[in-house]
Order: C-alpha cells, then sequence, then structure tokens
C-alpha cells in the first residue's frame, strides 16, 4: 500500500484536547487566553531576530503566523515550544510562565516542528510509546490512543517498522500522533502541509478543526496563505521580527486598505512590501531573455 492511498476522514473525539486548567480566581488572568506574548525578545549574537513581539492567542482558536523567509516565525514558535529561551519578555501559556515554571506549561502544549527529529531505530509504534512516556502517560490508555492515532492516518500496518522505512509524508503524520499522544491543550505547528500528500493535508485540516471544536487551541505558521486563509479564525503577518499586521480576515483587509474581497495573498505581498516584486519580476525576465 502506498501512503497517498492512506486517509480517511478523521473523528473528532481523537482530537480532544484535555479539559483546559482555569486560571486561579483571582490571579488577574483570563481563563480564555491560552498563549500571551509580552515583549518577546530573541537575539543571536549581535542580531536580533525577534523584536518585541506582544500577542495574544485566545483559547478555540486557530491563529495563523505567516511571514517571509528570515521574519521570525521559527524562532518564535520555538521559544514558544519552550525549545529556545527569550533574551527579553515574557511567554505565558495558560497563565503558566515558560521561562519560570516549564514544565506546567510545556504539558499544555503538542509541537509539531517544521524540521522534525525522529528516532530512527525505533518503531513508530515505541517512538510513540516512547513520547507518551515522557508524559508519564505509559498505560493501557496511551497504547490505545496511539493505535487510534496510528489508524487514522492508515500507519497500522507500519507500527513495528522502524522509522528509517518510512516515507516523508509518514514521517509527519507520525509526528502528529505524537503531538497529540498526551492530549494537550494547545497544538504549536510550524509549516504543516510540507511533504503530505493531498488526503493527508485534507485530514490534517479536518482534524485542526475537530481539535478547536473539541476546546483546543492551535498556533499555526504556514506559507501556505490559502491554508492560513481557510482555516484561521485569526492572523499575525511578522516581517523582520516585528508583528506589521494582526487580526481577522476583514480586520486585515482594512490595515492594508486593499479592496473588499482581497485574497491573503495580495494583502500579504502589500503589507511586506510585495510591491518591489514587480521590479524583481522584470529584472529576471530580461536576464532569462535570450
Ligand atoms: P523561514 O520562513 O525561512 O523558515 P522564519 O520566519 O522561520 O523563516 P527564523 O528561522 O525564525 O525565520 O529566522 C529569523 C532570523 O534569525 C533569520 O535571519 C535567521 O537567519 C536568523 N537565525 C535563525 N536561527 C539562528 C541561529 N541559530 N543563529 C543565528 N541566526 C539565526
Amino acid at each position: 500500500m502506498t501512503e497517498s492511498q492512506s486517509v480517511d476522514a478523521p473523528e473528532a473525539p481523537m482530537a480532544t484536547p484535555a479539559p483546559p486548567a482555569r486560571g486561579a480566581p483571582g490571579d488577574g488572568r483570563s481563563a480564555e487566553t491560552m498563549l500571551e506574548l509580552r515583549g518577546v525578545v530573541k537575539r543571536y549574537g549581535d542580531f536580533t531576530a525577534v523584536k518585541g513581539l506582544d500577542l495574544r492567542v485566545e483559547r478555540g482558536e486557530i491563529f495563523g503566523f505567516l511571514g517571509p523567509n528570515g521574519a521570525g516565525k521559527t524562532t518564535t514558535i520555538r521559544m514558544v515550544a519552550g525549545v529556545l529561551r527569550p533574551s527579553e519578555g515574557t511567554l505565558l501559556l495558560g497563565g503558566d510562565d515558560l521561562v519560570a515554571d516549564p514544565a506546567a506549561a510545556k504539558s499544555r502544549l503538542g509541537y509539531i516542528p517544521d524540521r522534525p527529529y525522529l528516532y530512527e531505530k525505533l518503531s513508530g509504534g515505541e517512538f510513540l510509546r516512547f513520547v507518551a512516556g515522557l508524559w508519564g502517560k505509559d498505560g493501557p490508555e496511551a497504547e490505545a490512543r496511539g493505535d487510534r492515532l496510528l489508524e487514522l492516518f492508515k500507519l497500522t500496518e507500519w507500527k513495528n517498522e522502524l522509522i528509517e522505512s518510512y516515507s516523508h509524508g509518514m514521517r509527519q503524520k507520525l509526528l502528529i500522533s505524537s503531538a497529540l499522544i498526551h492530549q494537550p491543550e494547545m497544538i504549536l505547528v510550524d509549516e504543516p502541509m510540507v511533504g503530505l500528500d493531498p488526503r493527508a493535508a485534507r485530514l490534517l485540516k479536518d482534524l485542526m478543526r475537530a481539535f478547536v471544536e473539541e476546546g483546543g487551541t492551535i498556533f499555526l505558521s504556514t506559507h501556505t496563505l490559502e491554508v492560513a486563509e481557510a482555516l484561521c479564525d485569526r492572523i499575525a503577518i511578522i516581517s523582520e521580527g516585528e508583528v506589521i499586521a494582526q487580526g481577522t480576515m476583514d480586520e486585515l483587509r482594512a490595515q492594508s486598505e486593499a479592496a473588499g474581497g482581497a485574497h491573503l495573498e495580495e494583502i500579504f505581498l502589500k503589507v511586506t512590501g510585495g510591491d518591489a516584486m514587480q521590479d524583481v519580476i522584470e529584472g529576471l525576465r530580461e536576464a532569462i531573455q535570450r
């Protein structure tokens, strides 16, 4: 069987996140805010990749994070995932401070990175068991959940095969399964559609929708503007480490002063200086003329 033959419509229960933990009464934080970034800065030596980001993602929404190459998306996502430490600022996940209390904050999170690392010498089933164990969930319930996820992604017959024999798309599906194994409240997704065949991409979109319908939250970085436009409740566009536009599609249209009905691509190009692209295209045209 090829993996492109493999995906059926998802069933919502698999995507069910854990019930959200509420902020303590009187602690001054909104129980509805899942992720908050306050003045977040990331410096690599002398270079400042992220310049004082303020963002708020509410529970139950799909928040899109867009920007040109090198804008600082992956850096930001890696800080939210707790992989990179911010140089300045505060990151709160469900009210828990990621720097001060990383274990509590990270337990709320499933992370699907753009460049995943998978243990090649484990089988898919062993890998899921390993990840569940990291979250302290290694009983029959986690095993059943893992099996259900593998079934959903049509990986069951690959469960006992080593990951080194998996295709790129199969690895991606295994990774998505591993991010859902501990029933996170929020999933953080960096470039989710890369390498997925159309059926798997559709499954992932449906899964994301089911996940938020059940109260989960998604923070999604993508270059696929159609995906962002179709899926996201709100979008932030980042360029050179700063948010340059933020809001719902309607609000973005207003901010970019684009005519009504503008697609995200036009808005994106406009706010990220895409007008200059015409010159590049003209230059390229001249360069390739014989
Ligand atoms: P892309 O869409 O191309 O993946 P991005 O928006 O995810 O880009 P980042 O990967 O966050 O961008 O990079 C932001 C900036 O920080 C870039 O200029 C990049 O070269 C720089 N950068 C990223 N990681 C490092 C690092 N470890 N050391 C030095 N500079 C880095």
